[in-house]
C-alpha cells in the first residue's frame, strides 16, 4: 500500500467541500457581490471539530459589504519543527457566472460529472483549497505531524487586487517572516508540471490624442487625430527594440507592448477627426524598471505632437511593479520539486507569467513564494470544472510537502 492511498479515500469530502463552498457566492462588491463572510462562517465551523491547534481570524473593514469586513480564516496544526512553517493560501472570492446562457448547469450549484465537478469557483481557488484541506485531513485521521507548523489561510478579495486581502494583510500584520515556506496554488497546468516563481510587471496607459475637427474636404482646417494616433502606434512599437531583453523563465521570453483599445469619436465618412483614444497594455520583464519604459514611451508621445500639431494626454490604469523573482533554489521550491517528482515521478519546470497572483504581494516583501497546480485553466470561463482526481493528486503533493518531501 502506498504511503498516501489513503487520500484516495476522502473522494467524498472533495464532493462535500465543493457543494457546500459553490453554493455560497462570494462575489467582491466591486462586481455587485457581497463578499466572502459566509462563505469564511462555512469553512470556521465546517473545520472547528477537525482538531486544529489554532483557529484565527483577520476581519478587514470594508463598509461597501453588509458584514462590514472582508474575513480571511487562518487554521494551523503544529509540526515537528515548531519555527518553520509552511503556508497553503488560496482565495475564497469567486468572479461572478458571466453570461448565464452558456452555462449548461446552474453555475452556483456544484454539478458531480463522472471526475469533473462544475460550479463557478471549484476551480479558482476552491479546488486547490480542497487539496490543502484534503491533505491536513489525511495528516489528522493517520495521526501523523507533519514536519512543518501548517498554516492553512483562506484569503479575502483575490479577484480585485487584494487591497481587502493578502497587500492589506501584509501591510497591517506583522504575521509572516523570511523564513516561512509560501505556497500560494492558484496558477497551474493540465500536467502539474510547471512551478510559477516570477512575473512580468504590467502597464497600462491611454493616451487621448487631441488634434482638431474639421470637414473631411478641408484637412488643411483641421489636425487629423486619428493619423496622429495611427503614428504614435507604429512608433510605440521601437519600445519591442528598446527593451529586447529575453528571459526563458517566461512563456512568452520578452516584453510586450500591445497596442489594444483605439475609440475614435467620428462615426461619418467625412470629418476629420478631432479626437482619438488608443490604449497599450505592456507586460515587462523584472529586469526593467517600469519609471524607465514611461519615460521612453512620454518621449514617443512628445516627438508626435511635436511632428503633428497634437495634444497628447496620457493616463495610467494599472501600474505594478514586478518584484524579483522566487530564488530558483528556495526551499518551497526545492520542496515543491521533490514532492511532484515523489508523487508522480516528473521533473517540474520553472515557469514566469503575465503577472497579478496573490505570490507577488509576497515577493516584494522579500518573501520568497511559489505558485503550483493541477489545473485545465477554465477558471473565469463558463462551464468552469474541477477535476476530483487532480485535487486528490495534488493534495498528495501538499501532503508530501507537509511531511517534508523525504
Ligand atoms: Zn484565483
Amino acid at each position: 500500500m502506498g504511503k498516501y492511498d489513503y487520500i484516495d479515500t476522502l473522494k467524498n469530502l472533495v464532493i462535500d467541500l465543493q457543494k457546500n463552498l459553490t453554493k455560497i457566492k462570494a462575489i467582491n462588491p466591486e462586481n455587485g457581490g457581497d463578499g466572502e463572510y459566509n462563505k469564511f462562517l462555512f469553512l470556521k465551523n465546517y473545520l472547528s471539530n477537525w482538531g486544529f491547534d489554532n483557529m484565527e481570524e483577520i476581519f478587514v473593514p470594508d463598509e461597501r459589504v453588509s458584514s462590514k469586513v472582508r474575513p480571511t480564516l487562518i487554521v494551523t496544526l503544529n509540526g515537528k519543527e515548531k519555527d518553520r512553517r509552511l503556508w497553503i493560501i488560496t482565495h475564497t472570492d469567486v468572479v461572478p457566472e458571466g453570461e448565464i446562457k452558456l452555462w449548461d448547469t446552474d453555475p452556483f450549484e456544484a454539478v458531480v460529472k463522472d471526475d469533473k465537478i462544475y460550479g463557478r469557483g471549484t476551480e479558482d481557488n476552491q479546488q486547490s483549497l480542497v487539496s490543502s484541506l484534503v491533505a491536513v485531513k489525511f495528516l489528522l485521521d493517520n495521526k501523523i505531524i507533519p514536519q512543518f507548523s501548517l498554516k492553512l489561510m483562506f484569503v479575502a478579495d483575490e479577484e480585485v487586487g487584494s487591497g481587502y486581502g493578502i497587500d492589506w494583510i501584509l501591510k497591517n500584520k506583522n504575521i509572516f517572516n523570511k523564513n516561512d515556506l509560501i505556497l500560494t496554488p492558484d496558477v497551474g497546468d493540465p500536467e502539474g508540471n510547471s512551478i510559477e516563481i516570477a512575473e512580468k510587471s504590467i502597464l497600462w496607459v491611454t493616451f487621448k490624442i487631441n488634434g482638431k475637427q474639421s470637414h473631411g474636404s478641408r484637412p488643411d482646417k483641421g489636425i487629423n487625430a486619428a493619423r496622429a494616433s495611427s503614428y504614435l502606434c507604429v512608433r510605440l512599437d521601437e519600445l519591442y527594440k528598446i527593451y529586447d531583453e529575453k528571459n526563458t523563465l517566461f512563456d512568452i521570453p520578452y516584453s510586450t507592448f500591445e497596442p489594444t483599445k483605439r475609440i475614435g469619436t467620428v462615426t461619418n465618412m467625412n470629418t476629420i477627426p478631432g479626437e482619438e483614444t488608443l490604449g497599450l497594455d505592456c507586460r515587462i520583464l523584472p529586469c526593467y524598471k517600469i519609471e524607465e519604459v514611461l519615460t521612453k514611451i512620454q518621449s514617443i508621445a512628445a516627438s508626435v505632437e511635436k511632428d503633428f500639431g497634437v495634444k497628447i494626454e496620457i493616463s495610467i490604469q494599472q501600474r505594478l511593479q514586478a518584484a524579483p523573482p522566487t530564488d530558483k533554489d528556495a526551499p518551497v521550491v526545492k520542496l515543491l520539486q521533490k514532492a511532484i517528482k515523489n508523487i508522480h515521478n516528473k521533473e517540474a519546470k520553472l515557469i514566469g507569467i503575465g503577472g497579478g497572483t496573490v505570490a507577488a504581494y509576497f515577493r516584494m516583501e522579500g518573501i520568497q513564494a511559489a505558485l503550483w497546480s493541477t489545473v485545465d485553466n477554465t477558471m473565469h470561463s463558463p462551464n468552469e470544472y474541477s477535476s476530483i482526481k487532480s485535487t486528490l493528486s495534488d493534495a498528495k503533493v501538499f501532503a508530501d510537502i507537509m511531511l517534508g518531501a523525504d
